[in-house]
């Protein structure tokens, strides 16, 4: 058994969002035992195999991410993907892209991985569509498990070339019976659908922009056949509803319905451009959504209407995206700009920073399936943040928990997941920091020469 405790706010993130002065926490075998105020919980030291001290910090459930595409970790801030928006940087990086090694997506994966770890988050989504050269969905879950965060990979695809009048090159498309084939065999190998899994697995098409309607219709088959979910993304921007509009007749609310993309098990990423009839079969299915606000203002593609979302009911969770179109992965950034924009539209009273990091922990542990994580409560697993807020850029916060989001964010002290320690003072457990730089920095290396 171990013991937190001493943080001057434990976050709970339960029904009744109890907040915990000199707040303290004890877990075994990662599930969390005991949770209260250090004096309660002062019983418990002597039986701890460890304890730690909290003091001067902020526990927050571990943030969860609810969408990236890590491979590319190693194309941020790529020259002539600047200053373009969706379609257009889609095109500048599909080349690059298409020349990716096992090596190179394990690498950009780790490096990904390692940044939200150091940045408080305990589970990640991965949407993975890009399998050149002999790259297979093993590789990300290879470099996930080292670094010990709770993972769920997504196998993506690509089908629709440009010969077809789909937008990614004809290089980096796949053909439809092997993507399905090679779904099957990556859910059978490593799905756990079981309390407490560090591995899921989900199906997901990158987009109705470059798959089919068939392959579409057969993914969402497929996932309920094997009981796992479905991810895509959806109405990212004017761009992508006018295609839908001229290719399919339709909005996107509308080919997601028709295909069965809506319901508890599917998440889509960003919905930046859903109506309010769309907003509302969100909520009467409960299909979540996965909002990138900083991915959003990158690309240009407007601003997410979350808070309409939210009231409605619809599950919603944040993600960074992937790192060629937000260049950083730190969620409490997400967090923070989520609740900026939601101001700038509906005004300073109408998005708080507590509701911003509730979206960002237990919103999308909801989003992604989990009600074993996201709050920390007797009985769910022990994935936690630890966050001291006594350094620089914290310290003059009177209420630390509003300024844990609207100081600029912070990294995290400590982070565990399943009750095991991923990060300890501000640097990684499980793998070494040195090692995650120099397998990126060989790709990178190589990648560039490609440029
Ligand atoms: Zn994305």
């Amino acid at each position: 058994m171990k013991l937190l405790r001493h943080a001057d706010v434990l976050v709970c993130m339960d029904d009744a969002a109890r907040e915990i002065a000199d707040g303290a926490m004890a877990w075994r075998d990662g599930v969390i035992l005991a949770v209260g105020t250090s004096t309660e919980l002062a019983p418990l030291a002597e039986d701890a195999d460890e304890v730690i001290d909290a003091t001067g910090c902020v526990v927050t459930p571990g943030l969860v991410n609810t969408h990236h595409h890590l491979y590319q970790s190693l194309t941020r801030a790529l020259p002539g993907a600047i200053n373009v928006s969706l379609f257009g940087w889609l095109k500048r990086l599909y080349p690059i892209w298409a020349r990716y090694t096992a090596e190179d997506v394990f690498a950009a994966t780790q490096l990904g991985l390692a940044e939200l770890a150091l940045s408080g988050c305990t589970m990640s989504s991965d949407h993975h569509y890009l399998f050149p050269d002999g790259v297979r969905l093993d590789d990300s879950i290879d470099a996930a498990q080292g670094i010990g965060l709770r993972f769920h990979a997504t196998r993506g695809s690509m089908s629709v070339g440009e010969s077809k009048g789909g937008l990614p090159p004809d290089s980096v498309v796949e053909d439809e019976d092997a993507i399905l084939a090679d779904t099957i065999r990556v859910i059978d190998r490593y799905h756990d659908a079981s309390e407490g899994a560090m591995l899921r697995v989900a199906v997901a098409p990158c987009s109705p922009f470059s798959v089919s309607t068939d392959l579409m219709r057969e993914a969402a088959l497929l996932a309920r056949d094997k009981g796992v979910m479905l991810h895509t993304h959806l109405a990212e921007d004017a761009d992508d509803v006018a295609f839908s509009m001229e290719r399919f007749g339709c909005r996107p609310g509308q080919y997601a319905q028709d295909l069965g993309w809506v319901g508890p098990d599917v998440w889509h990423a960003h919905c930046v451009q859903l109506d309010a009839a769309e907003i509302d079969l969100f909520a009467r299915t409960g299909t979540g959504i996965a909002h990138c606000p900083c991915s959003n203002c990158r690309l240009g593609s407007g601003i997410a209407p979350v808070r309409a979302m939210v009231d409605a009911g619809v599950p919603l969770g944040l993600g960074v995206d992937g790192s060629a179109s937000n260049d950083s992965g730190h969620l409490l950034n997400e967090a923070r700009q989520a609740m900026l924009l939601q101001r700038v539209t509906n005004g300073a009273d109408r998005f708080d920073p507590r509701e911003a990091l509730r979206l960002a922990t237990r919103g999308g542990a909801k989003v992604l399936g989990r009600s074993d994580v996201g709050s920390l409560e007797l009985g769910k697993r022990a994935d936690f943040a630890v966050w001291d807020m006594a350094d620089v850029a914290s310290t003059g916060a009177w209420d630390k928990v509003a300024g844990l989001v609207l100081a600029p964010p912070v990294q995290a002290r400590d982070v565990f997941v399943e009750g095991r320690a991923v990060v300890r003072d501000g640097d990684l457990v499980q793998v070494k920091r040195a090692e995650v730089l120099a397998n990126a920095r060989r790709s990178l290396d190589r990648l560039m020469t490609f440029a």
